[in-house]
């Protein structure tokens, strides 16, 4: 459920009017409804409360946006951070250091130190080296680091092939076979406190079963660890749960996941972490758009919109779909292409699509959009970056501003022995 409906006659973020954001912020520009987001991350926390221990991080990479964080903080959630740059931006939200968990396959030397300077809360280790590595960073720092070892399950997540993670070619964690040696040899590095295991199996999950495979996976292995003799006491179950982009769309709900959660993970006797990232701010944001013409086509008209692939590349990066719909519907219907401005075939958002019918000069919105949508934004073609704006109740703020293609420009030189050629 989200807080995106027409109220006469026009689509509303909460109580305001789309059209006002529009006119005053312009287009193409992101909007969030604070409401939204606060609904999805209490559903989600109340669908894991049966759970006697657990700690809740928002992966940030869905929507890092300081407000965005700042809600999430508000709301208890701590942060799963994947660079240097998004654990400042948790930090800078205000979220509590040993709340935060440094997930990612290539985290650096530097973004280490940092880490353990800010002792944030955890370090998810998603290979031999890398825990070699922060061991001695640690060390130099005079500190024991709190890590889990990445598992990579070996489990198709069924999801699109750029978003799945736990298959064994792919690049995150260790390999599941590999586990029990690479779990004795780095539990003897003196800078790691080495705690238990993490698994991550992709995004966008429609369905439970290659989740629960890989949490049974998981439990034997913490099984064999413990008979190992290691002490297991975190085990971090990742991201993943898909929502729905189409009307209609049926998903698994965080209900029916905790559901599983505890039916599977709930004897482990270890506190259970969780990474959800899209299924938080996915519906709670649109990219609100204009119309700029509709050009005639061969087979159908193309929508051409002020929004293109730059501010919203989930279409050309992984065929997704978004809903369109017009701000002020007038009751027809129209099939039609919808493209940005961008000179390329792949800034396309729908072909032969049904929609409301719209005219040059008419707000629109690409529905599900507050999940990896402003995050992946750039300055293609030098476009301006698309300015993000959060709604709550019946007032609205700007909270990322547009950054024009003249600031950018101003971060870019000649060098002077070209001048003079
Ligand atoms: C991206 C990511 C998540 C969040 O995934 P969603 O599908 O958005 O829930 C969680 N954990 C890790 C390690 C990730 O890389």
């Amino acid at each position: 459920m989200d807080h995106f409906e027409i109220k006469n006659g026009e689509v509303h973020a909460e109580n305001i009017a789309l059209s006002k954001i529009a006119d005053e912020v312009g287009t193409p520009c992101y909007v969030y409804s604070k409401a939204t987001l606060v609904r999805h991350a209490r559903v989600f926390a109340d669908a894991l409360s049966h759970l006697p221990s657990k700690h809740i991080a928002f992966a940030i990479k869905a929507n890092p946006n300081l407000a965005v964080l700042r809600v999430m903080a508000n709301e208890g959630y701590g942060a799963d951070v994947v660079s240097a740059g998004e654990l400042a931006r948790a930090l800078a939200a205000g979220m509590a250091a040993e709340d935060i968990v440094f997930s990612g396959v290539g985290k650096s030397r530097a973004e280490m130190d940092y880490a353990l300077e800010q002792n944030i809360g955890q370090f998810n280790i998603e290979s031999e080296d890398e825990g070699v590595e922060l061991s001695a960073v640690a060390l130099a720092q005079n500190k024991v680091a709190d890590c889990v070892l990445r598992i990579n399950p070996d489990v198709d997540a069924g999801t699109h092939a750029k978003i799945s993670t736990g298959k064994s070619e792919n690049k995150f964690g260790v390999p599941i076979h590999w586990a029990e040696e690479i779990f004795d040899r780095l539990a003897k590095q003196k800078g790691l406190n080495l705690r238990g295991l993490a698994l991550h199996i992709g995004s966008q999950l429609s369905d439970l079963k290659p989740l629960e495979i890989a949490f049974t996976k998981i439990g034997e292995l913490v099984k064999k660890l413990r008979a190992n003799g290691h002490m297991i006491t975190h085990v971090d179950l990742g991201g993943g749960l898909g929502v729905p982009y189409r009307k209609g769309e049926i998903l698994p709900s965080p209900a029916e996941y905790g559901e599983m959660v505890g039916r599977v993970c709930g004897d482990w006797n270890v506190c259970l972490m969780f990474e959800p990232g899209r299924v938080i701010p996915a519906n709670a944001g649109v990219l609100l758009t204009r119309v700029i013409r509709v050009k005639r086509g061969m087979i159908n008209p193309f929508v051409v919109v002020d929004a293109a692939m730059n501010d919203l590349a989930r279409p050309s990066l992984y065929d997704a779909w978004h809903d369109f719909d017009a701000i002020c519907p007038n009751g027809q219907r129209m099939t039609a292409n919808i493209v940005g401005p961008i000179c390329e075939t792949g800034d396309t958002f729908a072909m032969g699509r049904d929609i409301d019918e719209v005219k040059s000069g008419d707000l629109a919105i690409f529905r599900t959009a507050g999940a990896y949508g402003a995050t992946m934004a750039s300055t293609y073609n030098s476009r301006p970056m698309v300015p993000e704006t959060l709604v709550d109740g019946d007032r609205y703020a700007i909270v990322a501003n547009r950054i024009e293609p003249q600031a950018i420009l101003a971060e870019e030189q000649v060098p002077e022995w070209l001048m003079g050629e």
